[in-house]
């Protein structure tokens, strides 16, 4: 089933989410999805994104490196479960960038979410000036080798985000992001349960073909989820008829 997963970033109170709940869920209605939704509000509105019918699912967008303990700040893996979230994003290039997170502080936030029974959604990509370089296989087996330790049996979500894709309204071409799931699935080929997600600038116009010619299993999507009416268009979802 394909996945489509909204990265709200730093945006929206618990109004707003509430307000973004509803309306997703209006167009949804008792329909049965074909595909599967996830939402990764900011933790503030974790309760308030909750769908109570279970029509999708929550996702943090950042999960402490350690169980517990004097880390202020910080939010742990079990914790995020216990506030209902299934997935956590980990490994975003904004967090790799602005936070300095690297392959083995990566590694150690995969653990912890495995611990906690959350699937890791892995964000993974090459920044501009190493794609002019011609590095991005290099780089994206790199970023890899991170999941080494990771339980090659337990469901993983493996997001491809071009960094200079993310936030520009330059999406990656559908064969470049056809090129890179066939480098993934050749990377991470001993996964029993792995879906490969393309993130960067999809938008409702681009995302069908992105899609279809990629062969991704579904999208990350930043700034075109933070209206329900893009989301869903995004993800396919036909408007729930008037009752
Ligand atoms: C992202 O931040 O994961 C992302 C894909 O952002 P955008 O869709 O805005 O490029």
């Amino acid at each position: 089933m394909n996945l489509f997963v909204a990265n709200w970033k730093m945006h929206k109170t618990r109004a707003e989410a509430r307000a973004f709940a509803a309306d997703l869920g209006a167009r949804i209605g008792n329909a049965r999805l074909r595909v599967e939704l996830v939402l990764a509000p900011p933790l503030t509105a974790l309760d308030a994104a909750l769908d109570q019918a279970g029509r999708w699912s929550l996702a943090a967008q950042n999960v402490a490196a350690d169980a517990s303990g004097a880390f202020t700040g910080e939010v742990s893996a079990q914790m995020l479960a216990d506030a209902g979230c299934r997935y956590a994003i980990v490994g975003h290039s904004e967090r790799r960038r602005l936070f300095g997170e690297d392959g083995r502080l990566l590694e150690r936030k995969l653990a912890r979410c495995r611990e906690a029974g959350l699937t890791p959604i892995y964000c993974l990509g090459e920044t501009e000036e190493e794609r002019q370089r011609d590095a991005t296989e290099s780089v994206l087996t790199r970023q890899t080798e991170t999941l080494a330790g990771d339980p090659a049996s337990l469901p993983l979500v493996v997001a491809y985000e071009p960094v200079w894709a993310i936030g520009s309204g330059r999406a990656a071409t559908p064969r470049d992001a056809a090129a890179a799931r066939e480098l993934l699935e050749r990377l991470l080929g001993s996964r029993s349960d792995l879906r490969l997600l393309y993130g960067g600038s999809v938008t409702a116009a681009n995302a069908r073909e992105l899609l279809d010619v990629s062969g991704m299993d579904g999208f990350l999507i930043g700034g075109a989820s933070l209206d329900a009416a893009g989301f869903a268009s995004i993800a396919g979802i036909a408007p729930a008829p008037a009752p």
